[in-house]
């Protein structure tokens, strides 16, 4: 591989727009600071309050203790563009044009014209600050310091899209632009060792200069996802390999920020939400993480690609202890933070709803969505949830399964079939959360209903497994257009 496609892979972007601050309004004039730390392929049974064995997250435990844990939380899409898109728009991805996981050959980003979470805590005038994997487009028209943040350090797309993923030569690596006041770091042979800890201090660095004023603070790991790498302090402290080892390092940065938080006399009004892009990637065996009892994972529509961990603490506000069985997804989160902000919506359709009551544990609260709808690949709607978490409908589609086998320990990966068929199917969550026995011929009027969200949903989308195309979509920003 050519010197010059081993560099460039870090960019470090420091902007300063304080002339484009708005002064805080004040009809709130305490507005919460918000913490978002997403990591990147932890299963549902990543974390030992999830119920983990091999391996402690102390910091991730005590954060749910002292705030509220959800059993049924969703991303809209299991896999990473896709999820993020949704993640800080509030929409879902296939709504804002944006499918499967962008390429570091690829010309494209989410549009500039989107309406981020950054964006929008703009309106109340936050400092923002994004560490970590973007992922919604890598060249400099799509990145984060064009989507409301006024930092950004990381990498601007997968952990394995670097030149060490165990199978690099599938990738061809274009140097980044480099662009006039932006620092690069240069790709050197082991530094992606200490891609958590780079995140974590900047992270710490961040909350100690925006004391003063509200911020957002995004902090979006690299890790877990393959190939993965650890710092020498967390090297075989899990006793649970290497995978371990990497999610207690993001453990601890957890505990990092809030100490931060607490150092600083931040910590009751803020906000932190923990949180994963999608569930584990399981042809990489021991170097990908777990679903616990789900089904599948990475990659799919089954509630092992798409029911993630989520923790949420604000002292405040959020009640201790609480566990939340409700459902509720990363698209809802862009209107809830916009409520308690009191900002401006944008004038285009959001697919989430305010999930306040559910957060903050109101006696009673319901889920707002009659369903969420799962797509994948190009598109094609494979998958639904009913709002009140019980029902999984699924419609028939081709998924990827190791149907059985088990993954390697090397970080090496093992073939998927891709050609598993799923037919139409019905899965009784609350008996059945293993997915294991379809109960579609004994519940048709459940069916029906579901089919016809579906039918209404397909008018707005589009599906591609039924030649539907949606009138409610927008499009993907292609450079140049
Ligand atoms: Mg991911």
């Amino acid at each position: 591989m050519p010197v010059k496609s081993l560099i460039l892979l870090l960019v470090a972007l420091s902007t300063l727009k304080t002339d484009k601050q708005v002064p805080l309004q004040s009809k709130n004039p305490q507005p919460p600071n918000i913490v978002l730390i997403f990591a990147d392929d932890l299963g549902y049974g990543d974390l030992s309050c999830y119920g983990q064995r091999n391996y402690a997250t102390p910091h991730l435990d005590k954060m749910a203790e002292e705030g509220i844990r959800f059993t049924n939380f969703y991303v809209s899409q299991a896999v990473c563009s896709a999820s993020r898109a949704s993640l800080l728009t509030g929409c879902y991805a296939n709504r804002v044009g944006v499918a499967g996981a962008f390429m570091p050959t690829d010309s494209v980003g989410l549009h500039p014209e989107e309406t981020t979470l950054a964006e929008l805590v703009k309106q109340r005038g936050y400092a923002t600050a994004i560490y970590g994997k973007w992922h919604l487009g890598h060249l400099p028209e799509f990145l984060p310091t064009r989507q409301g943040f006024d930092e950004y350090f990381g990498i601007p797309y997968s952990n394995d899209m670097w030149p060490r993923h165990p199978n690099n030569e599938n990738f061809n690596f274009p140097e980044l632009p480099v662009l006039e006041g932006e620092e690069v770091a240069r790709y050197l042979p082991d530094n992606q060792d200490s891609l958590t800890t780079w995140y974590t201090q900047r992270a710490v660095g961040f909350i100690e200069r925006s004391k003063e004023r509200p911020f957002f603070l995004y902090v979006a790991h690299s890790m877990p996802h393959v190939p993965l790498f650890v710092s020498d302090q967390f090297r075989g402290k899990s006793g649970a390999g290497l995978y371990g080892d990497v999610i207690m390092e993001i453990d601890w940065s957890v505990g990092q920020v809030m100490a931060a938080l607490q150092q600083h006399g931040l910590e009751e009004n803020t906000l932190v939400i923990f949180t994963s892009d999608n569930g584990p990637w399981l042809s990489y065996g021991a170097h990908g993480g777990s679903a616990g009892p789900l089904r599948e994972g990475k990659g799919t529509v089954f509630e092992g690609g798409v029911r993630v961990p989520f923790i949420a603490k604000w002292p405040a506000k959020i009640p201790a202890g609480v566990i939340q069985a409700q459902p509720a997804a990363t698209i809802d989160l862009f209107p809830t933070i916009a409520r308690w902000l009191q900002a401006d919506m944008p004038a285009h359709p959001v697919d989430g709803k305010d999930i306040a009551p559910l957060l903050l544990a109101e006696e009673g609260a319901r889920n707002p969505h009659e369903a969420y709808f799962f797509y994948y690949k190009q598109n094609e709607l494979e998958g639904m949830l009913s709002g009140d978490g019980r029902w999984k409908l699924y419609f028939p589609h081709t998924y990827r399964s190791l149907e059985g086998r088990p993954g390697r320990d090397d970080g090496q990966p093992i073939p998927y079939n891709y050609g598993v068929k799923a037919g139409l199917e019905l899965y009784d969550l609350q008996t059945d959360i293993g997915e294991a026995t379809d109960v579609i011929r004994t519940h048709a009027t459940q069916v029906e209903a579901m089919q016809a969200l579906a039918d209404s949903c397909r008018m707005e989308l589009g599906d591609a497994l039924t030649d539907k195309i949606g009138r409610g979509l927008r499009h993907l920003g292609i450079l140049g257009q």
